[in-house]
């Protein structure tokens, strides 16, 4: 069985639909794929449509942005009840602040003479329900700044650059205890990205257990092998489900191709059985 629990489509930053998403992921051999746009739920029934044709099983979740103190943590949610209100309307909260926030970026961008306007950042995210910086990416790809998406938040986008802004997003432990209400398995994603080893200590994790986490994701491109068996360490000990996957955005992130990192069945059974009742099934 081969199980990737983290994909992105063109709901959100990726660039495939959640149909082609699907299909890729079918065409890839996977036997799973969870679809997880970033905030929304709204690639759900276009992919449960596509998966029902095909022999692939959807997980459907969602990448729920949230903060431990400064630290932005990514949350995966899988299998909540969508129209559970409370968590419905934390991730409308979210979505709809990411457009203020990156209108001001963009507004900075173009002080710093760097000229990028609103419609061309429109114009890529398309029909994405879920703006994010990937999208301004790719307007300054299409405006001929940067070469990639990569380039773009090496030199432009990130977190320490003049035209950064934070995203509203609610603290983690409170996002996960909404995911739990709505039926949902709280994990937290790539905990240890982008070289920080121990960005989140062991106590912080373990300060997660008690509002209801459930795993960890360890195996990601993002995390070297000594990452992922101090992740795999700190999991055993607080009793959490180790989980992989591939982070896939399409062309959107090149080397993140489905599957490329995986979850082992044990740890799909583990995810399955922590559903609440309320939760929404698998599909196909
Ligand atoms: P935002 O949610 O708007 O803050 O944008 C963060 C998203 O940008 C993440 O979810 C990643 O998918 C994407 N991202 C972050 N760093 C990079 C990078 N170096 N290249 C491509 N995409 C990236
Ligand atoms: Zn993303
Ligand atoms: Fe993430
Ligand atoms: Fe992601």
């Amino acid at each position: 069985m081969r199980i990737d629990l983290h994909t992105h489509s063109a709901v959100s930053d990726g660039t495939d639909t959640p149909t082609e998403l699907v299909h890729a992921a079918a065409a890839a051999g996977l036997d799973v794929v969870a679809i997880t746009d970033h905030d929304t739920t709204a690639s759900w029934a276009a992919a449960a449509r596509a998966a029902s044709e095909t022999n692939l099983t959807l997980i459907r979740g969602s990448e729920i942005s949230t903060q431990l103190g400064p630290r932005s943590v990514h949350l995966l949610g899988y299998l909540f009840d969508p129209d559970e209100p409370l968590l419905a309307a934390e991730l409308d909260l979210i979505r709809d602040n990411r457009v203020p926030r990156l209108q001001e970026m963009t507004r900075r961008l173009q002080e710093q003479g760097v000229l990028v306007t609103w419609d061309d950042v429109l114009e890529q995210a398309g029909s994405a329900e879920s703006v994010g910086r990937p999208h301004l990416a790719d307007a300054l790809v299409a405006r001929g700044f940067v070469a990639s998406r990569e380039v773009a938040f090496a030199t432009l986008l990130g977190w320490q650059s003049p035209a950064y802004v934070a995203k509203y997003s609610p603290d983690t432990a409170a996002a996960i205890r909404l995911v739990r209400a709505a039926g949902g398995v709280p994990v937290i994603a790539h905990p240890w990205a982008g070289g920080r080893r121990g960005a989140l200590d062991l106590a912080m994790i373990a300060s997660l257990i008690d509002a209801g986490l459930a795993g960890l994701e360890v195996d990601h491109l993002d995390h070297d092998d000594r990452t992922r068996a101090e992740l795999r360490g700190t999991a055993d000990d607080l009793g959490l489900i180790v989980t992989g996957s591939s982070d896939y955005h399409g062309t959107g992130k090149q080397g993140y191709g489905l599957g490329v990192c995986t979850t082992s069945p044990q740890s799909y059974e583990a995810l399955l059985a922590a559903a609440g009742p309320n939760g929404v099934d698998v599909v196909g």
